[in-house]
């Protein structure tokens, strides 16, 4: 008897940047559980009598249960049906991806995990940020803006190794945030930017600094979900190849323009970039 349980990053929301490997396992499965924030499209992979659970808010009640998702999950895997637990973004960053696997392995139950890419990084590509351009950091630090009680984040520390820091579930205490760096002496003209939707249709960017993050993330509406990024790569931008242009636009290139400055405008998809805001 199969039991065995997929645990699938579906990637940011552009259905397009789902894995090979997601696809096949997404066809594969009797049963799919799906989170918030998978887009609708990924499931037209699945075959027509699969299962769809919805587990996310968008499923009834207003959070299922992780004790709950997990006991459905093992439970079908002990049916022998063959489970994809479909996951925003990456299952292991922030994805609850580690407990789940850590209760398949308890159960005796098989499973794989498929990478999908992660929010933070389609982020910086939204926003045509290299993330770890050598000129300007040697690496990238991923962090929640969410805490857990009584695990206060150290702001402080994080902002002591000059990385970017690219803060997801951030954007509800961006206030907090903001003003953590400004205490742990970040510099208010530090580069700083916050993108909704990454990838979506209706993707948000506004690139700012940490002293005016706040009130430029609130005054622009950008709600979650959204990434925050901060640091000095945040304002080096190159500029996407755009497949709805000619590549004889004199426009486009893709050079990267370290040290570009910020540019302090909320873009709407498609980008119109005389939207100040
Ligand atoms: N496992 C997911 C993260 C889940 S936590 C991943 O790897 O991406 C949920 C948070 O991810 C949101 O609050 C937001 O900060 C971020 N997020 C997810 N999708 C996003 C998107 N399309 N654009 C911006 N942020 C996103």
């Amino acid at each position: 008897m199969t039991r065995f349980v997929h645990l699938v990053g579906a990637g940011p929301g552009d259905p397009d940047l789902l894995t090979v490997k997601a696809v096949k396992a997404i066809g594969r499965a009797d049963v799919v559980l799906v989170d918030d924030l998978v887009p609708d499209e990924v499931l037209a992979y699945a075959r027509p009598d699969a299962r769809v659970v919805h587990v996310g808010k968008r499923g009834g009640c207003k959070s299922t249960p992780q004790e709950f998702i997990v006991r459905l999950m093992i439970a079908e895997a002990k049916a022998g049906r063959i489970v994809v637990r479909l996951k925003g973004g990456d299952p292991m960053i922030f994805g609850r991806g580690g407990e789940e696997s850590e209760a398949l392995a308890n159960a005796g139950i098989g499973f794989e995990v498929v990478n999908g890419i992660t929010a933070g990084l389609a982020a910086a590509t939204a926003l045509g940020v290299p993330l770890t351009h050598r000129a300007l950091c040697h690496g990238a630090i991923l962090v929640t803006g969410h805490e857990r009680e009584g695990d206060a984040t150290d702001w402080a520390a994080l902002a002591a190794t000059g990385l970017p820091l690219v803060i997801y579930m951030g954007v509800a205490r961006c206030e907090a945030i903001a003003q953590a760096l400004l205490d742990a002496g970040v510099a208010r003209t530090l580069p700083a930017a916050a993108i909704s939707n990454a990838s979506r249709p209706d993707e948000r960017r506004l690139m700012t600094t940490v002293g005016r993050m706040a009130q430029e993330v609130r005054a622009a509406g950008i709600s979650s979900p959204a990434i925050l990024l901060v640091g000095e790569v945040a304002a080096s931008r190159y500029v996407h190849h755009s497949t709805a242009r000619s590549v004889h636009d004199g426009a486009d290139e893709q050079t990267p323009i370290p040290g570009g400055g910020p540019v302090r405008a909320v873009h709407a998809r498609p980008r119109r970039d005389s939207h100040r805001g």
